[in-house]
């Protein structure tokens, strides 16, 4: 009995404290419903962002905000927006209601990525949830090892090729031959790899597994690799995802269901699984790491398979992760072109060696938010 009582106390201690440390400072700002799409308050936010810089012109209807070297602009009624001079695009566009400025949950969440902010937070289903932090979590140290996650495995296989080819059979093959090219690439980094063989390991340990090798100040890059698969046969492409609650678009929705696990049930919310409260600069570096490998991968073999860009979605597999994490969506084996591309050896040898330099890249003009 005693024993029992002790096992659990623990345990139950722990939860307070996760409960206490998780909802300490966090502000909750209440979506606003606008015509059926999710807002927030412009204001409520400037109010809860400290340490950034707010100019709004009511002529252009133009707004900025910048912290440090970062900086985001944005005009009302219009869905693009300018993220550290790259331009984005929006589902849907900021707006004055009653005379108030609205911006939708996804550019707010832009904010916290975009602009470096050290802050915390987490998009529920009637609110977001943001902790300012005293100082950056961002992972400042030296890189110390990269975890490569070749996608599925064991009972489960992924998407199916027209071929009958298994998606966990090409992610294990392009995961082995990088993991070659970063050990020869890199020799004084520690080189993982979540599976060397075909087992089934379920979504969160994958990033479990990075998170253990973090030690001190030093940190880890997780590159999980996928491939994507449409019901529609000519869609093809490669595509690379970082974090966000907010998806990018109701395609990177339906990606994000699929590799979650999760059957579309129509109901959006269905996507929105159990909230964590997100390190914004943890997922800003994995937004630099996103872009990094597309520019690259757009050179080295955008003649084979071109990209589709750089996208945002709740993954599970790197929620967790307590540094930058991408999901590669290295092409569409549901496409009569790509999947042959695939399940070529050159092909394979060829996008792992870009992927090194990639990440060569990412290391050599990291920026420090
Ligand atoms: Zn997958």
């Amino acid at each position: 009995m005693y024993y029992y009582f002790q096992k659990y106390f623990s345990k139950i201690l722990l939860f307070i404290l996760f409960c206490f440390v998780s909802s300490a400072n966090a502000e909750s700002l209440k979506f606003k419903n606008i015509k059926g799409r999710q807002y927030l308050s412009f204001d409520e936010l400037k109010k809860n962002i400290q340490n950034a810089q707010f100019s709004w012109n009511p002529l252009l209807l133009t707004a900025q905000i910048k912290h440090e070297k970062n900086e985001v602009r944005f005009q009302v009624d219009s869905s693009f927006y300018i993220s550290n001079g790259d331009q984005y695009s929006l589902e849907y566009p900021p707006v004055f209601d009653s005379g108030n400025l609205y911006i939708p949950s996804a550019l707010a969440e832009e904010l916290f990525t975009g602009l470096g902010l050290p802050v915390h937070y987490s998009f529920q289903k009637k609110k977001v949830q943001v902790k300012s932090e005293k100082s950056g979590n961002t992972p400042n140290g030296s890189l110390d090892f990269i975890m490569i996650d070749p996608g599925h495995g064991g009972k489960d296989p992924g998407a199916f090729g027209v071929s009958g080819v298994k998606e966990k059979d090409i992610t294990f093959e392009v995961s082995r031959y990088l993991q070659n090219y970063l050990k020869k690439e890199f020799p004084l980094l520690k080189i993982y790899i979540t599976r060397d063989r075909d087992s089934f390991i379920p979504l969160e340990r994958r990033s479990d597994m990075a998170n253990t090798k973090l030690k001190g100040n030093s940190f880890g890059l997780f590159i999980s690799i996928h491939c994507n698969s449409a019901l529609q046969k000519s869609v093809h492409g490669f595509e690379i995802f970082y974090l966000a609650q907010n998806p990018g678009s109701d395609e990177d929705r339906k990606v994000m269901m699929r590799e979650n696990d999760i059957v579309s049930s129509g109901d959006p919310d269905i996507g929105t699984i159990e909230s964590y409260l997100l390190n914004s600069q943890i997922l800003a570096e994995s937004k630099v790491l996103a872009r990094q490998l597309n520019r690259t991968l757009m050179t080295e073999y955008g003649n084979m398979i071109v990209s589709r860009g750089v996208r945002r979605a709740d993954f599970r597999v790197l929620r967790k992760a307590l540094m930058p994490a991408v999901l590669l969506e290295i092409g569409y084996i549901s496409n009569d072109h790509e999947v042959q591309v695939l399940q070529s050896e050159a092909f394979k040898k060829n996008l792992a060696s870009s992927l090194s330099k990639g990440i060569k890249n990412f290391i050599k003009y990291r920026p420090v938010i």
